[in-house]
């Protein structure tokens, strides 16, 4: 039988039939879905140094040597 740890409160639980899997209650699932939802909300301060990433240019195309020259 294969068991999981419940991600909320560490619980050990079967997999099999376990109806709030991968939690071990409804509990524990509405906690966790708070929770991140709780951080989803949050609205992350404004940064007020702008770094500005310009001057990446790509590099120019690496040019092939010429071979093959002709003894003049
Ligand atoms: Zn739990």
């Amino acid at each position: 039988m294969r068991v999981v740890a419940c991600p909320q409160c560490g619980t050990q639980l079967p997999w099999e039939g376990s109806p709030h899997r991968p939690f071990c209650s409804e509990r524990c699932r509405l906690v966790d879905l708070g929770a991140w939802l709780d951080e989803k909300y949050t609205i992350p301060a404004p940064l007020d140094d702008e770094s500005a990433d310009e001057g990446e240019a790509a590099a120019p195309p690496a040019r092939s040597g010429r071979n093959g020259r002709s003894d003049g």
